[in-house]
């Protein structure tokens, strides 16, 4: 392990913690029934300046490290992960799904940032500047490829200054909002990975059909669509890093696709973190009114235990997000503690949840606790940037790599 907190991580967290507190909390239950996040808070974060933009570790962009030589950036010290795990967990503990739809880039950000040509990046990270909210997406998921990402069957066919693409995209966050979506289409499917190409598709692209929105079990007031590309000509500019740097790397499509990944599984684990300590002090405080389990009893021994257990697991939890993050800061490859990350914080979240709700009892369940709604939100940060069963694979992948590296 090898991070602190920094002066400015403390700041961070003390003002989000107060803004989640006094701002986020309270509109999470009429977003959640309204599958919405009103506008008006939308416009007031962007005033303020506030997003949810990860940052890969391969880039770094924004507060400490961008715009200097390499040889001064070398010396400062990065923090821009450790601090974007700090806001996520604040954030979350105030509600998921309005964080989600905080206007920025989203998950559109790291493939621009990662690979994206100056022309592009000032274009797409341009729009931005804009005072009113607008969104950036990311789509790689389709009906017939979810954690399998190397399957995907979108085509993408080479014609004079640029390429047609044919196919449907699925579960995207914002997709419907988005001026701008990073799409993965395949230029030839026996190539497999190395067949895959990162676009930009904007808002108005002729051929682009919006699908549905998908009413969800959880992090409701979040965005879920799908869309479809008919015959969609999407011009050479709009290949993401140019083509010059698909020829160069054949085998950097998929990449592009995975390394986006690696700085945001962490982001995603902390903001599970969010929610769990959120449902354990949902918990706690409710525990702490119930005559009960009063000093001594055997029920309070029991509950004792288990808060404590939730507590413990928690802080494991926090720990790894901490660790994926720095090991960014410092330009570590982080992919194997990145889905550990993912992974273990995913499934003690959801466990801490559905022991928050055992503990307090039928209130829990009742609309006016937000416990229930917690409940239903956690399982989907087991599924989405990979699901746990996924990241284990991905994990002893590396184990594998590592010790033959060693041999
Ligand atoms: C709310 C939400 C938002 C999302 N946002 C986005 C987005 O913005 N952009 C985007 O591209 N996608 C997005 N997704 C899609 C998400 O990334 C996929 O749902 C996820 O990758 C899993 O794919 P799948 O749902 O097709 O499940 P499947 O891949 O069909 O998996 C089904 C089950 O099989 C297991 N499984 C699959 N393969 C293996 C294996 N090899 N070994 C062991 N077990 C396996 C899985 O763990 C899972 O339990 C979102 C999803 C949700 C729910």
């Amino acid at each position: 392990m090898n991070w602190e907190w920094t002066p400015q991580m403390r700041q961070v967290r003390d003002f989000l913690r107060y803004f989640a507190k006094t701002e986020i909390r309270p509109i999470s239950r009429a977003a959640d029934v309204a599958h919405e996040v009103p506008i008006s808070f939308l416009k007031k974060v962007k005033a303020l300046g506030i997003s949810m933009e990860p940052i890969p570790a391969s880039v770094g962009r924004g507060g400490d490290g961008e715009g200097v030589g390499e040889e001064q950036d070398a010396k400062r010290v990065r923090q821009t992960n450790r601090i974007a795990v700090v806001a996520a967990e604040e954030m979350a503990w105030g509600d998921a799904a309005v964080i989600i739809t905080l206007p920025g880039p989203g998950l559109g950000g790291p493939p621009v940032s990662a690979t994206g040509t100056p022309e592009q990046k000032e274009r797409l990270f341009g729009v931005f500047s804009d005072p009113e909210p607008k969104w950036g997406a990311y789509a790689l998921t389709e009906p017939e490829a979810g954690s399998d990402a190397a399957g995907i069957q979108m085509t993408a066919t080479r014609t004079k200054g640029g390429y047609i693409l044919n196919g449907t995209k699925t579960f995207i966050t914002n997709g419907a909002r988005a001026e701008w979506t990073v799409t993965f289409a395949t230029v030839d499917r026996s190539l497999g990975r190395r067949g895959q190409r990162a676009f930009v598709i904007e808002k108005g692209q002729p051929g682009l059909e919006p699908g549905r929105i998908f009413d969800k079990m959880g992090l409701r007031a979040s965005e879920t669509s799908e869309f479809s590309l008919v015959d969609a000509f999407v011009p050479d500019e709009n290949l993401l890093g140019g083509e010059a740097y698909y020829e160069e790397r054949q085998a950097k499509g998929f990449r592009v696709a995975m390394a986006t990944f690696d700085s945001t599984r962490p982001l995603v684990a902390a903001m599970a973190v969010g929610i769990a300590r959120a449902a354990l002090e949902e918990a706690t405080d409710r525990l702490t009114q119930n005559a009960a389990l009063s000093l001594g009893t055997p029920l309070a021994e029991a509950t004792r235990a288990r808060l404590g257990q939730m507590a413990a697991e928690l802080e494991m939890a926090r720990a790894l997000v901490f660790e994926a993050a720095s090991m960014a800061d410092a330009r570590q490859p982080n992919a194997k503690v990145a889905s550990m990350s993912k992974a273990f914080s995913g499934q003690v979240a959801m466990a801490i949840c559905r022991q928050a709700m055992d503990l307090v009892g039928s209130v829990g369940a009742l609309g006016d606790s937000l416990l229930e709604k917690w409940y239903r939100d956690i399982k989907v940060f087991d599924i989405f940037e990979g699901t746990a069963q996924v990241q284990r694979i991905v994990i002893s992948r590396r184990l594998f790599e590592e010790a033959g590296a060693e041999r």
